[in-house]
């Protein structure tokens, strides 16, 4: 029987603690929420290495240590009402619904929503809505949200977002060109918004409306 507990353990000590990520909240979620459930083949080796691994329709779910600094980004309490841009596997959602009180989370394959639901309702999540459309839209019928995360790389703050946040809220997006990004904490105060840079980072396009045109 494979431990998955002692390798979700090392990853957490080895590619998360290590890199500096110290939120006690954020680090327990890491440890908790099983990633392996959310990959095509829940028997991959590789579901607790460190990088990013396919998971259909050339999409990806992202290294596990952005996924915690993402995360981290948002500062989140437990009691925020939280939006995802690129559902994916659902694994990030599931993180965010462990540190929240409510996930909205959208993705544009309507295939890779159907799994990352099956996998979150087979681990009891009961607090994220998996919805299919363009997230580069945000989702004004479920607005404000206290934080957004876009896990898709983005040509700019889609004005959406922002306009969907509360006061004092953030946004985490990485902002570049299609090939490599910077990973962005965008933060409401009032008309104006704090931009702080974090690290450069790539990620898969987001495609839609307010992203890139599909290849
Ligand atoms: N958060 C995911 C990783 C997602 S990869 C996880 O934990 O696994 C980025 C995802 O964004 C892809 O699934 C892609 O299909 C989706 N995406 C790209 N553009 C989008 C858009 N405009 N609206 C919704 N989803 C989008």
């Amino acid at each position: 029987m494979r431990d998955y507990e002692g390798e979700r353990k090392r990853m957490v000590d080895h590619q998360i603690r290590h890199r500096g990520i110290c939120d006690r909240r954020v680090l327990a979620a890491l440890e908790k929420v099983p990633r392996h459930r959310f990959l095509p083949e829940p028997n991959d080796p590789a579901a607790y290495n460190d990088y990013p691994l396919p998971i259909g329709d050339g999409q990806t779910i992202s290294q596990p240590y952005m996924v915690a600094l993402m995360t981290e980004c948002l500062n989140l309490k437990g009691d925020e009402r939280v939006l995802e841009i690129g559902t994916g596997s659902g694994y990030q959602a599931a993180i965010l619904a462990e540190l929240s009180r409510r996930v909205i989370t959208i993705e544009r394959f309507a295939a890779l929503a159907d799994r990352a639901r099956g996998a979150l309702a087979e681990l009891g999540y009961h607090n994220i809505e998996v919805l299919v459309g363009d997230g580069s839209l945000g989702y004004p019928k479920a607005a404000p949200y206290d934080a957004v995360i876009v896990t898709a790389a983005a040509p700019e703050v889609a004005r959406p977002w922002v306009d969907q946040l509360t006061e004092r809220g953030r946004l985490v997006v990485p902002l570049g060109d299609r090939w490599g990004q910077h990973l962005t904490v965008v933060t409401k105060r009032g008309d104006k918004l704090d931009y702080q840079s974090v690290c450069g980072c790539v990620f898969v396009p987001l495609v839609g409306e307010l992203g890139w045109d599909p290849e």
